[in-house]
């Protein structure tokens, strides 16, 4: 059903821990690299080559108990928080400029910890690392509470401070952009942080850190342990000292998170996963949603926790679209991250790549038609075909359940009535997009459907002023924007008699 070619590799690309320096690998705890209290290590993969990549500190509740001492001391000793707010600013511009003169470099140890490939690393996930660090770095001085009037005699006031140590939990998809979406909001706030990177994706993060602490960031105000989640993550989630826990991740994880944090009764924010629709109307552009569809999906070899995995197609027009889609699915280019003209890399590990087979493997058993890929792509890797199943109706799991990879599933439906219905008739709500010529129709979706954003003739627009995240079990809070900052800030109420 495809005609997927291998890339060729490019002469000077690094594709293996031989060509790309491994720098950091232990602990970053008070400005120190450490190793893990425990002295125990554990292997980061090239899901390319199914290779180690290099042994990583693995840190647990003695690792986490020491970084939240450090993030505390720099929070209470005033280090971070009562920094002239612009010099924190600014500090965080050095950061940004800092990333940026080392684009290259992080980028190929993006492909290579992630498997994504270099040209998005490079073009896409770093660029908008930079952008969010210079977004929250402008807002670092612009952070402050309103007077307002009450009954009687006094002036009343609020104002806005940091909420405390933030402790910050990422998953695997896009590890330095994650990143970057949790510390910008938190120190522009004058958080200080405590960060578990993903166990699959740790050493971009580690590599943040050294480069903040080059440009001057003090001790203690980011801290980074690698390691397990119920060690590690656990840990920060329970730890009296932690003031927050923002975690991104599954839903499942979110509620063990939620339980674990009652004693301590963190503040929590939560961006999770999704299976969000994307509607296609017969008026639409067919060029365009069919452009938004397949990048909606495929992108980061389908791991997006927004990706477009529920495709509603109007009847009219479902084999004129499908054509389209197909066609471009077919023409994807699989194969070695680092080769400039690939397009997708493999999923991260083989937990994931085994899922996302077995989702296939139900397809089918559920009477879905595979019309596109469905096989796993060579012999070495993680590499799974662009998979589109046609014939999906809405109580399949494939409709249902979020897959996390490259396999999309192609519903029909005729008319507003229903699809709305429809649209919204899953326990996530993370994201929706609508293509259509009709702005009636595009707005009644907008705001009937129970989506954290909606894309009305685009797909995955992001920006660092908007704000991102879910309704439902696609979590709760929002990163990103003005309201990503607010996460990481307590209000206080002034009131003076005059
Ligand atoms: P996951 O929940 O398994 O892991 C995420 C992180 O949580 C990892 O760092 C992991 O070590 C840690 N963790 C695991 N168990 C923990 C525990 N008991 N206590 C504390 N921390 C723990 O998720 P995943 O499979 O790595 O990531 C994929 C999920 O993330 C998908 O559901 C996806 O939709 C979601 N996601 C959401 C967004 C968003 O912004 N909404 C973005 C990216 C990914």
């Amino acid at each position: 059903a495809t005609s997927l070619q291998k890339s060729e590799k490019s002469e000077a690309s690094p594709t293996s821990a031989a060509d790309i320096p491994i720098q950091h690998t232990d602990c970053f705890i008070d400005g120190q690299w450490l190793p893990a209290a425990s002295g125990k290590t554990f292997a980061t993969i090239n899901p390319a080559t199914e290779q180690e990549i290099a042994q990583v500190a693995e840190g647990d509740a003695a690792d986490i108990d020491l970084a939240a001492k450090a993030a505390r001391r720099a929070f209470d000793s005033g280090d971070w928080p009562k920094m002239d707010a612009r010099d924190r600013g600014r500090l965080m511009y050095q950061l940004a400029d800092r990333i940026e003169a080392e684009i290259d470099s992080l980028a190929a140890l993006e492909t290579l910890d992630n498997g994504k490939p270099i040209r998005e690393s490079r073009n896409v996930d770093v660029p908008l690392v930079i952008d969010v660090l210079r977004y929250y770095a402008g807002y670092a001085d612009k952070i402050h509470g309103s007077t307002i009037p009450i009954r009687g005699n006094y002036f009343c006031y609020t104002r806005r401070e940091p909420v405390g140590v933030a402790g910050q939990i990422i998953p695997w998809n896009f590890p330095m952009l994650m990143t970057a979406w949790k510390w910008g909001p938190a120190l522009a706030a004058g958080c200080t942080i405590v960060m578990k990177p993903a166990e699959q994706t740790p050493l971009t993060c580690l590599r943040m850190a050294q480069l903040a602490k080059e440009v001057g960031f003090p001790d203690g105000v980011i801290n980074v342990v690698p390691g397990f989640g119920p060690t590690a993550g656990a840990a920060v989630v329970k730890h009296p000292l932690i003031d927050k826990v923002a975690f991104t991740g599954e839903h499942r994880t979110a509620q063990v998170i939620t339980r674990d944090s009652a004693d301590t009764l963190k503040r929590l924010t939560f961006e999770l996963g999704g299976k969000s629709p994307n509607v296609v109307y017969a008026d639409a552009d067919l060029d365009a949603a069919a452009q938004g569809a397949y990048m909606g999906l495929y992108l980061n070899q389908g791991q997006c926790c927004c990706a477009g995995s529920r495709l509603f197609v109007e009847s009219s027009v479902h084999e004129e679209f499908m054509e389209k889609l197909t066609k471009l699915t077919n023409r994807r280019k699989l194969g070695d991250p680092f080769a400039d003209d690939t397009e997708q890399g493999p999923q991260v590990d083989q937990n994931q790549f085994d899922k996302i087979m077995s989702y296939i493997d139900k397809g089918r058993q559920e009477g879905a038609e595979c019309v596109s890929g469905g096989q796993r792509f060579g012999d070495r890797g993680y590499f799974v075909e662009p998979t589109i199943f046609d014939s999906v109706t809405d109580e399949m799991a494939i409709a249902q359940d979020e897959i996390f990879g490259p396999v999309l599933s192609v519903l029909k439906f005729d008319g507003s009535d229903e699809i709305i219905e429809r649209a919204n008739r899953t326990f996530y709500g993370l994201a929706a997009a609508i293509w259509t010529q009709d702005v009636r129709k595009a707005h009644e979706f907008a705001a009937r459907v129970r989506a954290g954003t909606v894309w009305v003739n685009c797909y995955d627009v992001f920006d660092a002023a908007a704000p991102f995240g879910g309704f439902k079990m696609s979590g709760y809070g929002r990163e990103l924007g003005e309201e990503g900052l607010k996460a990481y800030t307590e209000s206080k109420t002034v009131t003076v008699a005059l």
